[in-house]
């Protein structure tokens, strides 16, 4: 059986690569950090073939002993720390994470899977954000970056010092310019999981109000298991790549905002949301939109949920779960 390795297994695109590896006949392993990580405990619950194993992005000695134990043949780097608001008041800890521990990652695979031709393929979990004050539109593999926070700048390091080891030390290595895929199993701090819960309790009479920073930004908006499958294609090519994952559509945060409370039923949103500056980031993206044509052209990869199907799968698991909780 081929084995993978996985960061980031508690976050929302570890959770839909973890199974969509198990699928495919993997044996499944997933980094965790910390002495006693609650997601990880519920993680285990949720999918019982994985095997967990402990390390750090920021800790390279625990790299090294997490490849040892998973021996894989693939490895994903999701972990970071991935909140953009967040990256603006840990902008050290984002870039020693998001940034660094993509380096840490690169020295053991190499540590662990040998200098000289090296059999563990690498994937890097790489961002839209990076191209941040956009230099063109839509954005492809060959658009300039122009970070706009402290997280974008990390991945830049992450994505230029993956292209660096693949050219230098020939390296299996890959990066996958993903745009926002969301799910739901968004956390909730992310602007679309913010707005289709709130939705849902404002429905259900849990919640009275959303406060909101800007609505007038636009993202490219997919499905996070589309997404993951894109990311198992680029590491089954015969040659690394990078690839630009996009739906290539764009929508802006009131569209979100106006089609979440559509789904259940409230036309007249502005009467529940208000904006606060205390929302606004020091520096903002105002439009991203992906051109995935490449990876349509050589992964034969596309996405498969739109916009509309994906809001209203969020916000009906919203309306699942924080109906639970009322009972
Ligand atoms: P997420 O839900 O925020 O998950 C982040 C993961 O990183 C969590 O499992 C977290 O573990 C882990 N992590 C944080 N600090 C760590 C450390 N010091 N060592 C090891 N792991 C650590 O993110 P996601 O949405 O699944 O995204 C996966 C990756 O794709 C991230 O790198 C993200 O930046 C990138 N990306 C995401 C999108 C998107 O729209 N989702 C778009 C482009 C790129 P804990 O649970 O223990 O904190």
């Amino acid at each position: 059986m081929p084995r993978a390795f996985i960061t980031g297994i508690t976050g929302q695109d570890g959770f839909h690569l973890a199974e969509f590896l198990h699928d495919k006949g993997y044996d499944v392993y997933g980094m965790v950090k910390g002495q006693n990580n609650p997601r990880a405990a519920k993680l285990q619950e949720e999918l019982p073939f994985l095997e967990l194993v402990p390390g750090d992005l920021a800790d390279l000695p625990s790299l090294v002993a997490a490849l040892q134990i998973a021996q894989p043949d693939e490895v994903y780097n999701l972990g970071a720390i991935s909140f953009v608001a967040l990256s603006f008041s840990q902008a050290e800890l984002t870039a020693n994470i998001t940034g660094l521990g993509v380096l840490r990652m690169l020295e053991a695979i190499r540590m662990v899977g040998g200098t000289q031709n090296n059999p563990i393929r690498f994937y890097q979990a790489s961002s839209s954000e990076m191209f941040g004050k956009v230099r063109e539109t839509p954005q492809t593999e060959l658009t300039p970056f122009h970070p706009r926070s402290p997280y974008g700048c990390a991945k830049v390091f992450g994505h230029d010092i993956v292209v660096n080891y693949r050219e230098s030390y020939d390296l299996f290595a890959c990066s996958g310019i993903l745009f926002n895929h969301e799910g739901p199993r968004r956390g909730l701090e992310f602007v679309t999981r913010k707005v289709t819960n709130a939705a849902a309790r404002i429905k259900l009479g849990l919640q009275h109000e959303l406060v909101m920073g800007t609505l007038d930004a636009k993202r490219d908006w997919g499905y996070a298991g589309d997404y993951v499958k894109g990311m198992w294609m680029m590491l089954q090519q015969d040659q690394p790549d990078d690839f630009v994952l996009a739906t290539g559509e764009t929508q802006s945060v009131q569209d979100l905002v106006e089609l979440s409370f559509a789904a259940v039923g409230i036309d007249d949103w502005q009467q529940y949301v208000r904006q606060d500056p205390k929302f606004y980031r020091p520096a903002e993206v105002d439009l991203l939109i992906g051109d995935p044509a490449k990876a349509k052209a050589q992964l034969g990869w596309e996405p498969e949920v739109d916009f509309s199907t994906l809001i209203h799968m969020m916000v009906e698991n919203d309306l699942a779960i924080e109906a639970a909780k009322g009972r």
